[in-house]
């Protein structure tokens, strides 16, 4: 740590800013609603870049303030589905790396799950757990659709 500087104050991204991250964002934060309940939404905070004319550093932290892992490239704002996967794997490291456990847990095998991008560029939890009739491995659901498939006994509201 150098004391020489104060960093500066991360910023609270507003809404509008980033729409593609923000959108991304969305669907990791309903997947972690439903598997995380008690853990306040995930949010967006910017820190200026060290070099003067770069764009500033986006990182996806929890509501406390705190992050791990790299900031978003800014090539990723190209579609939803490059944002999408860049949010969504900041969002595991920060969960993973913070809360110290494995997240989204497949709710049949209790293993971490992987992302994963199918033909359609669509992403998806991807769990390596094996199933007896239907092969290795299995695609749970769809970034942002934990709650349509994950939690089968769940009362829906
Ligand atoms: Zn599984």
């Amino acid at each position: 740590m150098c004391a020489l500087f104060d960093p500066p104050e991360p910023r609270r991204v507003p809404p509008g800013e980033y729409p593609l991250w923000e959108q991304a964002l969305a669907l990791v934060n309903r997947d972690l609603r439903v598997t995380l309940p008690r853990l306040e939404p995930l949010q967006l905070l910017a820190l200026p870049s060290y070099d003067a004319g770069e764009p500033e550093n986006v990182y996806v932290a929890m509501a406390n303030g705190e992050w791990h892992g790299n900031p978003l490239h800014p090539n990723s704002q190209d579609s939803l589905a490059s944002a999408v996967a860049s949010v969504a794997d900041a969002a595991q490291e920060t969960v993973v790396e913070l809360l110290w456990q494995a997240w989204p847990l497949c709710p049949e095998h209790g293993l971490g799950m992987h992302l994963s991008e199918d033909a359609e560029e669509q992403l998806f939890w991807w769990c390596a757990g094996e199933r007896l009739r239907r092969g290795p491995a299995h695609i749970h659901a769809a970034v942002g659709a934990l709650d349509a498939l994950g939690t089968p006994t769940r009362t829906r509201l």
